[in-house]
């Protein structure tokens, strides 16, 4: 979400006539778009702000501007902390930025600002689609820094995508916090599925993505659309969190872990071929080893496509961390973490050696460390073996080797 929302003020900036650089030295506006969501990622936002005083030192006209969920309603306690900061903005809270530069540049930004759909998307973008979140778990930060639930229009959302196909992008991956709950905020209520009908019958358009669903907004509706339009990738993000009720119930999933296994096997059932990956928190308030455990035994019975793992950092302001004692130690904490991430090492070694001598459509995506990369419909990374296949184009890859973390292959043989 923090990179749509960056390119989408990059965007904007564009449109008044400013450029990047590769570099902050030469750059006459620095956003720094924050994350809190765990203490390390907010250690690092204090960390890069602390390094920019220099920059601004050095040329005090520079603008700096602190954008994204460390930023909350009252900005004073942060302006106390680094009063060398020009402008403070909540996620999507453009507005301040563009009146300085307006200001500066003496034009009326709103009268220039149209779409703001990146001008060079990549092959692959994110779009977001619904921002907010109504649900309060309560170990989570962000209904408080990104506000309520609220969906954008389903013509703003379709000629934004069609903009970005004009401009080169194969493959959309519309996001929310909860982003099957889309259009229920919305007059007539129209849902995810009819999005993506709508997405589905962009000419140009190769794969549509969504990110990221709550089980409970995960309805047949859904299922079934993923099912059948050809363009929706077979790939469900389904945060689970934990694999024990007592925790689910005092972390606010109004879930139990029978309800989400049930929908796990119905998604299974409907949506051939489709993976699933999950997210999880492990040490949270209170949680016995007998609870850890039963997290580890979910993913086993589930054999999940991946697993996002974080220990339970607290984070001020939320439900868990007024009422919740923290009292898993830090040690026990790493601990659970490890042993999760190497079970989910030797699942993904099992899930991905038996596509060896399968092949599987990918999205040409780009170029890491020399070699040709993209993924799958089902959200593998694949590395490809020879360089004449342009950057855009599907390819059939024909498997040859594997580990937990990607597959590599080649197109020779394949097509
Ligand atoms: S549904 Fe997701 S974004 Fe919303 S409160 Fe829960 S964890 Fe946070």
């Amino acid at each position: 979400m923090n990179v749509a929302d960056s390119q989408r003020l990059g965007s904007a900036l564009e449109q008044l006539g400013l450029h990047s650089v590769p570099n902050p030295d030469t750059a006459d506006v620095i956003v720094l778009n924050s994350c809190v969501v765990r203490q390390s990622a907010e250690d690092k936002v204090v960390g890069n702000l602390t390094s920019m005083k220099p920059l601004k030192s050095k040329n005090p006209e520079r603008i700096l501007a602190l954008m994204g969920c460390k930023v909350g309603d009252k900005t004073s306690e942060l302006a106390r902390q680094f009063p060398y900061v020009d402008v403070f903005m909540k996620p999507q809270q453009y507005a301040p930025l563009l009146d300085i530069i307006g200001d500066r540049n003496q034009v009326d930004w709103e009268g220039c600002i149209g779409s703001l759909a990146p001008y060079e998307p990549d092959i692959t973008c994110h779009v977001p689609i619904i921002h907010g979140c109504d649900l309060m778990c309560s170990f989570c930060i962000i209904p408080y820094r990104r506000g309520r639930q609220v969906s954008r229009p389903i013509e703003e959302i379709i000629h934004e995508v069609e903009l970005l196909v004009q401009r080169g992008t194969k493959e959309v991956t519309v996001l929310g916090q909860t982003v099957d709950a889309y259009g229920l905020d919305l007059p007539n209520q129209p849902d995810l599925s009819d999005l993506l009908i709508q997405l589905n019958g962009i000419d140009g358009l190769s794969r549509i993505r969504f990110l990221t669903s709550h089980p409970s907004y995960m309805s047949d509706k859904i299922i079934a659309a993923v099912s059948e339009l050809t363009k929706v990738c077979e790939h469900i993000n389904l945060p689970v969190q934990a694999g024990d009720d007592e925790v689910l119930e005092r972390m606010r999933r109004p879930y139990t872990q029978n309800d989400y296994r049930e929908l796990v096997y119905k998604i299974r059932e409907n949506i051939p071929g489709v993976s699933v990956s999950t997210d999880m928190i492990v040490g949270f308030p209170g949680e016995t080893e007998a609870q850890y455990q039963s997290s580890l035994d979910l993913i086993t019975e589930l054999q999940f496509d991946k697993i996002h793992s974080a220990a339970y950092s607290p984070r001020p302001g939320t439900i868990s961390f007024r009422t919740m004692d923290d009292d898993i130690p830090q040690e026990e904490k790493n601990r659970r973490l490890k042993n999760m991430d190497i079970l989910q090492e030797e699942i993904l070694t099992g899930i991905n050696h038996s596509l060896v001598g399968e092949k599987v459509e990918v999205l040409v995506e780009g170029r890491k460390r020399g070699k040709l990369h993209g993924r799958t419909r089902t959200d593998k990374l694949v590395f490809i073996e020879e360089s004449s296949v342009s950057i855009g184009s599907l390819q059939d890859v024909l498997i040859e080797k594997t580990s937990p973390w990607s597959l590599q292959g080649t197109t020779s043989s394949a097509s």
